[in-house]
């Protein structure tokens, strides 16, 4: 923990009050010095510029993380929106199904599309169907579910059934660029 980033409240400074021991908040003891000034911190100095970054949790404030967001946003593939895949914010879960409904987003929200920051979104994928785990506790030892008549064909048709269905989306790391006004 690198103490010299906490910022304490005014007027507040941990006190060494032997060889080992130092005074953090509510008078109590601390054998490190960044424990006491972390128990005392209000917020923090964030690593790029240094401002308050608002609490003791986070490591960079909001402008900067803003600028970092957008960087790791324009490392990302950039591909054709089909105008039908449903696309979400970068690292949000606000979700758009057709194009109106963005440019309604961004006048609702006085923003530019460009920086809206749009990825594709990637259909969720359901954990494949196992008959085994499901009658696992009633087949005998070493048994498989394959054992029993049937079964790799039912786990089959389950599987398939799963794969076809669109159950929910989630956003992927290809970001679209939609042309704004
Ligand atoms: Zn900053």
């Amino acid at each position: 923990m690198d103490e010299s980033k906490y910022i304490l409240p005014e007027g507040i400074e941990v006190k060494k009050v032997s060889r080992e021991l130092w005074i953090g908040k509510d008078n109590r003891g601390y054998s490190e010095k960044s424990t006491a000034v972390y128990s005392l911190a209000i917020d923090k100095k964030c690593d790029i510029c240094g401002k308050p970054v608002g609490n003791t949790c986070y490591t960079l404030c909001p402008a900067c993380s803003a600028i970092k967001d957008s960087e790791r946003y324009y490392e990302l593939e950039e591909v054709e929106w089909d105008g039908e895949t449903i696309l979400c914010i970068y690292g949000d879960d606000t979700y758009f199904s057709y194009e109106d409904e963005i440019y309604d987003y961004c006048n609702d929200n006085e923003i530019k599309v460009s920086d809206l920051h749009l990825v594709l979104c990637e259909k969720n994928k359901p954990r494949p169907f196992n008959l085994y785990d499901v009658i696992d506790d009633v087949l005998p030892e070493d048994a498989e579910s394959s054992d029993y008549a049937g079964a790799q064909e039912v786990e089959d048709v389950v599987n398939d059934w799963l794969g076809k269905q669109t159950f929910s989306w989630i956003g992927s790391n290809k970001r679209v660029n939609i042309k704004g006004e």
